[in-house]
Protein backbone atom coordinates (compact mmCIF):
# COMPACT_ATOMS: atom_id res chain seq x y z
CA UNK A 1 0.00 0.00 0.00
CA UNK A 2 1.10 3.64 -0.99
CA UNK A 3 2.55 5.90 1.75
CA UNK A 4 1.02 9.30 2.14
CA UNK A 5 3.83 10.97 0.60
CA UNK A 6 3.77 8.61 -2.57
CA UNK A 7 0.35 8.91 -2.98
CA UNK A 8 0.45 12.67 -3.12
CA UNK A 9 3.91 12.38 -5.31
CA UNK A 10 1.50 10.68 -7.81
CA UNK A 11 -1.09 13.02 -7.11
CA UNK A 12 1.14 16.20 -8.02
CA UNK A 13 2.39 14.13 -10.96
CA UNK A 14 -1.38 13.94 -12.38
CA UNK A 15 -2.69 17.41 -11.35
CA UNK A 16 0.13 18.65 -13.65
CA UNK A 17 -0.17 16.23 -16.38
CA UNK A 18 -3.72 18.30 -16.15
CA UNK A 19 -2.58 21.84 -15.53
CA UNK A 20 1.25 21.76 -16.79
CA UNK A 21 3.78 21.86 -14.42
CA UNK A 22 4.89 25.37 -12.42
CA UNK A 23 8.82 26.77 -12.56
CA UNK A 24 9.83 28.11 -9.41
CA UNK A 25 10.68 31.69 -9.90
CA UNK A 26 10.79 34.27 -7.16
CA UNK A 27 8.78 37.29 -8.02
CA UNK A 28 9.51 39.28 -5.37
CA UNK A 29 12.66 40.24 -3.13
CA UNK A 30 11.51 38.84 0.16
CA UNK A 31 10.16 42.05 1.94
CA UNK A 32 8.43 42.96 -1.48
CA UNK A 33 6.65 39.71 -1.17
CA UNK A 34 5.92 40.35 2.72
CA UNK A 35 4.18 43.67 2.12
CA UNK A 36 2.17 42.85 -1.02
CA UNK A 37 1.19 39.84 1.22
CA UNK A 38 -0.37 42.04 3.63
CA UNK A 39 -1.94 44.15 0.88
CA UNK A 40 -3.55 41.21 -0.65
CA UNK A 41 -5.16 40.15 2.37
CA UNK A 42 -8.72 39.56 2.07
CA UNK A 43 -8.74 40.96 -1.12
CA UNK A 44 -8.37 39.59 -5.26
CA UNK A 45 -4.82 39.92 -6.70
CA UNK A 46 -6.67 42.10 -9.56
CA UNK A 47 -7.03 44.99 -6.81
CA UNK A 48 -3.71 44.73 -4.71
CA UNK A 49 -1.31 44.04 -7.06
CA UNK A 50 -1.85 47.06 -9.05
CA UNK A 51 -2.05 49.18 -5.73
CA UNK A 52 1.31 47.60 -4.99
CA UNK A 53 2.89 48.80 -8.06
CA UNK A 54 1.76 52.05 -7.66
CA UNK A 55 2.84 52.21 -4.32
CA UNK A 56 6.09 50.98 -5.33
CA UNK A 57 6.14 53.62 -8.24
CA UNK A 58 5.03 56.28 -6.01
CA UNK A 59 7.46 55.27 -2.95
CA UNK A 60 10.32 53.33 -3.65
CA UNK A 61 12.24 53.86 -0.72
CA UNK A 62 11.05 51.63 2.21
CA UNK A 63 11.83 54.13 4.38
CA UNK A 64 9.51 56.73 2.73
CA UNK A 65 6.35 54.36 2.86
CA UNK A 66 7.62 53.75 6.70
CA UNK A 67 7.86 57.57 7.61
CA UNK A 68 4.16 58.31 6.01
CA UNK A 69 1.01 58.36 8.35
CA UNK A 70 -1.41 56.06 8.95
CA UNK A 71 -4.07 58.34 6.96
CA UNK A 72 -1.66 58.79 4.23
CA UNK A 73 -0.89 55.35 3.32
CA UNK A 74 -4.21 54.41 3.69
CA UNK A 75 -5.48 56.86 1.18
CA UNK A 76 -2.79 55.23 -1.29
CA UNK A 77 -3.85 51.82 -0.73
CA UNK A 78 -7.32 52.31 -0.53
CA UNK A 79 -8.02 50.22 -3.48
CA UNK A 80 -7.03 47.29 -2.03
CA UNK A 81 -9.69 47.44 0.42
CA UNK A 82 -9.01 47.24 4.28
CA UNK A 83 -7.16 50.14 3.94
CA UNK A 84 -6.59 51.73 7.53
CA UNK A 85 -6.13 48.54 8.54
CA UNK A 86 -3.70 47.28 6.46
CA UNK A 87 -1.90 51.02 6.60
CA UNK A 88 -1.48 50.34 10.04
CA UNK A 89 0.07 46.70 9.76
CA UNK A 90 2.51 47.48 6.91
CA UNK A 91 4.32 50.97 8.83
CA UNK A 92 4.57 48.86 12.18
CA UNK A 93 5.49 45.54 10.08
CA UNK A 94 8.56 48.47 8.20
CA UNK A 95 9.64 49.78 11.48
CA UNK A 96 9.56 46.79 13.22
CA UNK A 97 12.07 45.21 10.49
CA UNK A 98 14.33 48.42 10.78
CA UNK A 99 14.14 48.32 14.55
CA UNK A 100 15.55 44.15 14.60
CA UNK A 101 17.70 44.59 11.52
CA UNK A 102 18.97 47.95 11.10
CA UNK A 103 18.11 47.80 7.42
CA UNK A 104 14.76 47.70 5.51
CA UNK A 105 15.33 43.93 4.63
CA UNK A 106 14.54 40.20 5.54
CA UNK A 107 17.97 38.73 3.84
CA UNK A 108 19.08 37.80 7.42
CA UNK A 109 15.88 35.21 7.36
CA UNK A 110 17.58 33.35 4.65
CA UNK A 111 20.76 31.85 6.90
CA UNK A 112 17.68 30.58 9.57
CA UNK A 113 15.73 27.27 9.62
CA UNK A 114 12.04 27.67 8.54
CA UNK A 115 10.67 27.02 11.28
CA UNK A 116 12.93 30.06 13.07
CA UNK A 117 12.10 31.96 10.25
CA UNK A 118 8.88 31.38 10.19
CA UNK A 119 8.24 32.30 14.38
CA UNK A 120 10.03 35.19 13.35
CA UNK A 121 7.73 36.29 10.60
CA UNK A 122 4.60 35.61 12.57
CA UNK A 123 6.19 37.89 15.53
CA UNK A 124 5.45 40.93 13.39
CA UNK A 125 1.90 42.70 13.52
CA UNK A 126 -0.70 41.40 10.96
CA UNK A 127 1.31 38.68 9.32
CA UNK A 128 -0.51 35.12 9.97
CA UNK A 129 0.09 31.89 9.33
CA UNK A 130 -0.60 32.09 5.21
CA UNK A 131 1.71 35.61 4.90
CA UNK A 132 4.48 34.11 6.64
CA UNK A 133 3.97 30.28 4.13
CA UNK A 134 4.18 33.13 1.04
CA UNK A 135 7.32 35.14 1.98
CA UNK A 136 9.11 31.24 3.18
CA UNK A 137 8.12 30.03 -0.08
CA UNK A 138 8.20 32.11 -2.81
CA UNK A 139 11.00 34.64 -1.87
CA UNK A 140 13.30 32.14 -0.04
CA UNK A 141 12.45 29.02 -1.59
CA UNK A 142 12.05 26.98 1.57
CA UNK A 143 9.36 24.02 1.59
CA UNK A 144 6.49 25.98 3.23
CA UNK A 145 2.87 25.29 1.61
CA UNK A 146 0.74 28.58 1.98
CA UNK A 147 -2.75 27.25 2.41
CA UNK A 148 -5.40 29.34 0.60
CA UNK A 149 -8.98 28.52 0.49
CA UNK A 150 -8.00 26.47 -2.26
CA UNK A 151 -5.55 24.83 -0.99
CA UNK A 152 -7.49 23.73 2.31
CA UNK A 153 -10.80 22.20 0.22
CA UNK A 154 -9.38 20.07 -2.02
CA UNK A 155 -7.02 19.13 0.59
CA UNK A 156 -9.88 18.44 2.89
CA UNK A 157 -11.82 17.01 -0.08
CA UNK A 158 -9.32 14.67 -1.17
CA UNK A 159 -9.06 13.21 2.58
CA UNK A 160 -5.25 14.50 2.85
CA UNK A 161 -6.53 16.89 6.01
CA UNK A 162 -9.56 16.68 7.90
CA UNK A 163 -11.16 19.69 7.31
CA UNK A 164 -12.37 20.45 10.91
CA UNK A 165 -8.63 21.45 11.70
CA UNK A 166 -9.26 25.13 9.94
CA UNK A 167 -6.81 26.75 7.28
CA UNK A 168 -4.43 28.04 10.03
CA UNK A 169 -3.56 24.58 11.08
CA UNK A 170 -3.72 23.06 7.31
CA UNK A 171 -0.25 24.64 7.25
CA UNK A 172 1.73 22.38 9.96
CA UNK A 173 -0.45 18.85 8.74
CA UNK A 174 0.16 19.54 5.41
CA UNK A 175 3.90 20.43 5.80
CA UNK A 176 4.33 17.38 7.06
CA UNK A 177 2.41 14.70 4.59
CA UNK A 178 4.27 16.05 1.86
CA UNK A 179 7.48 16.07 0.67
CA UNK A 180 9.66 18.64 1.46
CA UNK A 181 10.80 18.67 -2.65
CA UNK A 182 7.04 19.01 -3.49
CA UNK A 183 5.71 21.96 -1.43
CA UNK A 184 5.55 25.05 -4.26
CA UNK A 185 4.33 22.01 -7.14
CA UNK A 186 1.83 21.15 -4.39
CA UNK A 187 0.59 24.11 -3.57
CA UNK A 188 0.25 25.39 -7.28
CA UNK A 189 -1.30 22.18 -7.75
CA UNK A 190 -3.89 22.42 -5.61
CA UNK A 191 -4.73 25.59 -6.52
CA UNK A 192 -5.38 25.18 -10.28
CA UNK A 193 -7.04 22.38 -9.26
CA UNK A 194 -9.66 24.20 -6.85
CA UNK A 195 -10.07 26.98 -9.79
CA UNK A 196 -10.56 24.57 -12.47
CA UNK A 197 -11.92 21.47 -11.26
CA UNK A 198 -12.69 21.09 -7.28
CA UNK A 199 -14.87 24.44 -7.41
CA UNK A 200 -16.45 25.56 -4.31
CA UNK A 201 -19.06 24.88 -4.28
CA UNK A 202 -19.86 22.10 -6.52
CA UNK A 203 -16.77 20.21 -7.71
CA UNK A 204 -16.75 18.88 -11.15
CA UNK A 205 -15.68 15.45 -10.03
CA UNK A 206 -16.62 13.46 -13.45
CA UNK A 207 -13.56 15.65 -15.09
CA UNK A 208 -11.56 14.97 -11.99
CA UNK A 209 -8.00 13.35 -13.02
CA UNK A 210 -7.10 12.21 -9.03
CA UNK A 211 -11.16 10.97 -8.47
CA UNK A 212 -10.01 7.34 -7.86
CA UNK A 213 -7.81 9.05 -4.71
CA UNK A 214 -10.53 11.03 -3.67
CA UNK A 215 -12.56 10.89 -0.01
CA UNK A 216 -15.14 13.21 -0.97
CA UNK A 217 -15.39 11.37 -4.80
CA UNK A 218 -15.62 7.82 -2.80
CA UNK A 219 -17.86 9.50 -0.07
CA UNK A 220 -20.24 10.70 -2.24
CA UNK A 221 -20.44 8.30 -5.36
CA UNK A 222 -20.58 5.46 -3.77
CA UNK A 223 -20.16 2.31 -5.84
CA UNK A 224 -23.72 1.54 -6.40
CA UNK A 225 -23.47 4.39 -8.93
CA UNK A 226 -26.81 6.27 -7.15
CA UNK A 227 -25.67 10.10 -8.00
CA UNK A 228 -26.08 12.05 -5.01
CA UNK A 229 -26.51 15.89 -4.27
CA UNK A 230 -22.27 16.60 -4.12
CA UNK A 231 -23.00 20.14 -3.52
CA UNK A 232 -20.49 21.29 -0.13
S1 LIG B 1 -13.00 13.96 -7.25
FE1 LIG B 1 -14.23 15.81 -7.00
S2 LIG B 1 -13.97 16.42 -4.85
FE2 LIG B 1 -12.32 14.95 -5.37
S3 LIG B 1 -10.57 16.24 -5.95
FE3 LIG B 1 -11.69 15.69 -7.81
S4 LIG B 1 -13.11 17.38 -8.18
FE4 LIG B 1 -12.41 17.53 -6.04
Amino acid sequence: MASTKQRIRRLVDQLESAYGSPRFIPRFEPLEELISCILSQHTADANSFPTFTRLRERFPEWEQIASLTHHELADVIRKAGLANQKAKSIIAVLKEIKNRFGDYTLEPLREMKMEDARKWLLSLPGVGPKTAAIVLCFSFGMPAIPVDTHVFRVSWRLGLIDKKIGESKAHGALEAAVPEDLAFRFHTALIQHGRQTCKAPKPNCEQCVVRRGCRFYRDHWPSSSKKVNISA
